[in-house]
């Protein structure tokens, strides 16, 4: 359920302001409306003359005299002369004049006659120190008094129309507004956690839905365990943990399981991103954190998961220009942390893939100081995952997710669950009502090269050099006995790049390789190049990625796995980012890198030299399997072997044999090695 999240819609905060800005015109055209029909409705400024001569002239029935203005009302006939020569259209004869006569009538009222209070002044002159004044109105018969009220009811009026109205109008409108925005966070809300938190009464999930991670759900177990008795733990003395740091590469299930706590302890779960905190404004961040604690409080016990935590918790340094936002977030979130009282039963759960650029704050007892590492799964967690994912997808009895496992090493759980989705789609592409084997593999296949590129047309040429390569490189691998077998070579392209590819499947997981088997390694890298350079005398753009992989694996041999003679045991190289990119940094001084260069050179000239060597030696297999996968376009590792062992005059395996998982038919792989990255031996563009 998403809590809050409507309130940040900038189109929202839009809306506000265009709410108000129309009501500000609206009140100040009506009370310029009002006050212009006011204006031109009451009675007309006349001139004293004027006004004496009027009373010269009989045509003054009653004058009321105020401090500073004196109103004049005119006999009947006096006024109707006046209006048809004035042209002045009926007074009083609108709705402000005939409200100011009520008012005037009751300001009077005990004064004077009814008659009198229903007639209206018609003009009004300024009041002038004329002490003669009341002996002409005397003669002249006119009634006179003063009437403090009349002026009194109408400055009343003005200052309501013009002032008090308007002003209370806006500010009624403006604290509703407020009211409306601040309840999530708005324009005005801005401090108010109004990022972007979802918030789930029941997730739903249970650690039966994570699949491998058993360490992790193992420490998991126990949170859950805290949260369903605080009682069991805090009557011993025990303190609860106050949160858990989840730490792994990405998709492997992170979130998952901060849901499956929330389901098995049965708590609602918030959850919200590090990056969602820090804001352009300073101080943002900080009250954020604050009414995030405070509304978790409210809800406790539940479970509070911070993603990607590294967006806040980042180490704070000392250097000029640091970011003070984040810093102060970061400052707010320990001081929270420290705040809250963990028997009403509030866990925060945060995740992050680089633990080692979080403050050591964050990490010390009392805040986030159980770390729960959710790394990439192996073999049998890849088949487990498969298998919760493959649950609700119908599948026909061909399926073996252990092969698929097998033949997956190195991905995660949501590439996992994104194959079988795959292949569910590809099988109803082709009309079919369940997922077969080869749905799947093809799957793997979509994710790790991507698609087929049907409509990519190479020439002649161009195919007879990338089959020379990619066979060149699995003839390479079958050739040396520490490499992993061929299972499949396509001269197909592929969106991804490759133009044609070989796949090989290891027999089982490895966790650790020796020198001999990455020395193998890179000479299969190199092996395509060879069969170029030894068959058309020329070389392409196409061997770059394999040069990248096979320098990669020298560079590691060398500097972190103490396989050369020169430098020994010596650290060179230190990773980073372990859950990202584990890229490789340097420790060492110039010098030392310029000879790490050099090394590195000398390994792949020596592996380049042994492939063509190796080629050179089986020219009659290179051409006779090149020529039969330029005429197929795909073959398989059977196909392969049938060639390979006909030149070389091996003997057929017996039957036992051809079982093998090398052997198997269909049977693709990524191949795990040192860098921990899968890959497959590729002929880019
Ligand atoms: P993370 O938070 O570590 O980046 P997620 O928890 O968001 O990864 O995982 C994404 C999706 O991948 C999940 O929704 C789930 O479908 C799938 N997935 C990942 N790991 C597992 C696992 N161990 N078991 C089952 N499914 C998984």
């Amino acid at each position: 359920m998403d809590n809050n999240n409507k309130n940040k819609d900038p189109n929202h905060n839009r809306q506000g302001w265009g709410i108000i800005l129309a009501t500000t015109l609206l009140v100040t055209f009506i009370v310029m409306g009002l006050y212009s029909m006011m204006q031109g409705s009451g009675p007309e400024e006349i001139s004293y003359d004027k006004f004496l001569s009027l009373i010269d002239e009989g045509k003054v029935q009653e004058v009321s005299l105020n401090s500073d203005r004196i109103y004049i009302t005119l006999t009947d006939e006096a006024r109707r002369e006046e209006l048809e020569e004035t042209g002045r259209t009926g007074n009083p004869g609108n709705v402000l004049s005939q409200l100011q006569d009520q008012m005037q009538g009751q300001m009077q009222s005990g004064g004077g006659t009814e008659e009198e209070s229903e007639r209206s002044p018609d003009y009004y002159t300024g009041y002038v120190n004329d002490y003669t004044l009341t002996d002409k109105l005397e003669k002249a018969g006119v009634k006179f008094g003063s009437k403090p009220g009349d002026t009194m009811a109408q400055t009343l009026l003005e200052l309501f129309l013009t002032v008090i109205l308007p002003i209370g109008l806006m500010a009624l409108m403006l604290v509703w507004l407020m009211r409306k925005m601040t309840k999530g966070g708005g324009v005005m809300g801005i401090g108010k956690s109004n990022a972007k938190m979802y918030m789930e009464k029941e997730t739903g999930v249970t650690f039966q839905d994570v699949a491998g991670e058993d360490e992790a759900k193992e420490s998991l177990q126990e949170v859950v365990d805290f949260l369903h008795n605080p009682g069991k733990y805090s009557g011993i003395g025990a303190k609860l943990p106050k949160g858990a740091l989840l730490v792994g590469p990405p998709g492997t299930g992170k979130t998952l399981l901060a849901k499956a706590v929330a389901g098995e302890a049965k708590v609602p779960f918030f959850s919200l991103s590090g990056s969602a905190f820090v804001e352009m404004y300073v101080g943002v961040g900080a009250s954020r954190v604050r009414d995030l604690f405070k509304q978790a409080q409210q809800q406790a016990p539940c479970i509070v998961f911070i993603d990607e935590i590294d967006a806040i918790g980042k180490t704070r340094d000392s250097s000029l220009g640091g970011n003070d936002e984040r810093e102060q977030t970061l400052n707010q979130l320990l001081a929270e942390m420290d705040g809250f009282d963990t028997n009403k039963g509030l866990l925060i759960l945060a995740a992050t893939n680089r633990p080692e650029i979080l403050d050591p704050a964050l990490l010390r007892p009392g805040r986030f100081d159980r770390r729960i590492i959710v790394d990439k799964p192996d073999l049998k967690g890849r088949v487990e995952i498969l298998k919760v994912h493959a649950k609700d997808v119908r599948m026909d009895e061909s399926v073996d997710l252990e092969a698929i496992a097998l033949a997956t090493s190195g991905a995660v759980g949501s590439d996992l669950a994104n194959m079988i989705n795959e292949a569910a789609i590809n099988a109803v592409k082709h009309g079919r009502q369940v997922v077969s084997q080869k749905d799947l593999f093809e799957a793997v296949e979509v994710v790790l090269v991507g698609k087929e590129k049907k409509d990519r047309i190479m020439s002649k040429e161009e195919r007879r050099i990338v089959s020379y390569h990619e066979v060149g490189h699995a003839l390479v691998t079958a050739l040396q006995k520490n490499t992993e077998p061929v299972q499949k070579i396509t001269i197909v392209p592929r969106t991804m790049g490759a133009l044609g590819y070989v796949m090989q499947t290891p027999e089982e997981e490895k966790f650790l390789n020796t020198k001999k088997e990455l020395e193998a390694m890179i000479v299969v890298a190199l092996g395509g190049r060879a069969a170029e350079e030894l068959v058309f005398d020329t070389v392409t753009t196409g061997a770059a990625n394999d040069i990248e992989q096979a320098t990669k694996i020298a560079r590691a041999m060398i500097t972190q796995y103490g396989m050369s003679d020169r430098f020994g045991l010596m650290g060179l190289e230190s990773i980073q980012n372990r859950y990202l990119d584990g890229r490789a940094v340097l420790n060492c001084g110039d010098a030392t890198a310029g000879e790490i260069d050099v090394e590195v050179m000398k390994m792949l000239k020596a592996a380049y030299e042994e492939a063509k060597k190796l080629l050179a030696e089986n020219r009659e297999a290179l051409d006779k399997i090149a020529a039969f996968l330029i005429e197929k376009e795909t073959i398989t590792g059977k196909e392969f072997m049938k060639i390979f062992r006909e030149v070389k005059g091996i003997p057929e395996p017996s039957e036992t044999e051809e079982g093998a998982p090398a052997e198997r038919e269909g049977r693709i792989t990524m191949k795990s090695e040192p860098a921990e990255e899968s890959q497959i031996t590729a002929g880019g563009e």
